[in-house]
């Protein structure tokens, strides 16, 4: 995708710190950290949604991804991370190529996500996993 700036990451075309690059995936620090050190692991091959990208490539973004959680954990004394991956505008992807953010946690480090509770109602979990389960389909990448 010519004008990606992911794509341009990956060809060298604009500057990154890169942390880890294979023949699928390529990994660097995101320029405006949630805690330093937070990491992106993308596919090299461009995909907007990661509902397209190929199981290996998937799967090796996130063998990298907690790989690098590790290494944040050791190098630079973080307690734990969190994998995060927003697939699509409305669940705040603001870059159009998929990316799996590693963010390096500390236990004071201040930072929560805003992650709210909501309550069924008595059957309304039911009725939406049939209404779900009826459009799932374990081989479709859309
Ligand atoms: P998202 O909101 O999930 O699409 O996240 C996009 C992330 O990309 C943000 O955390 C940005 O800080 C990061 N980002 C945008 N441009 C660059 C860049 N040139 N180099 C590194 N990270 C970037
Ligand atoms: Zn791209």
């Amino acid at each position: 995708m010519s004008n990606c700036i992911f794509c341009k990451i990956i060809a060298g075309e604009i500057p990154s710190m890169k942390l880890y690059e294979d023949e699928l995936v390529y990994a660097f620090l995101d320029i405006a950290p949630i805690n330093f050190g937070h990491v992106l692991v993308i596919p090299k091959e461009h995909h907007e949604s990661a509902s397209t990208i190929p199981e290996a490539t998937a799967g090796r973004m996130m063998k990298i991804g907690t790989r690098l959680g590790i290494a944040l954990k050791r190098a630079l004394d973080y307690d734990a991370y969190n994998l995060h991956l927003a697939d699509g505008k409305a669940a705040g992807q603001v870059v159009m190529h998929a990316h799996l953010h590693v963010v390096p946690r500390g236990v004071d480090d201040d930072f929560r996500w805003n992650w709210r509770q909501k309550q069924y109602a008595d059957g309304q979990a039911a009725d939406l996993a049939e209404k779900v389960m009826n459009k799932f389909k374990v081989s479709e990448q859309e």
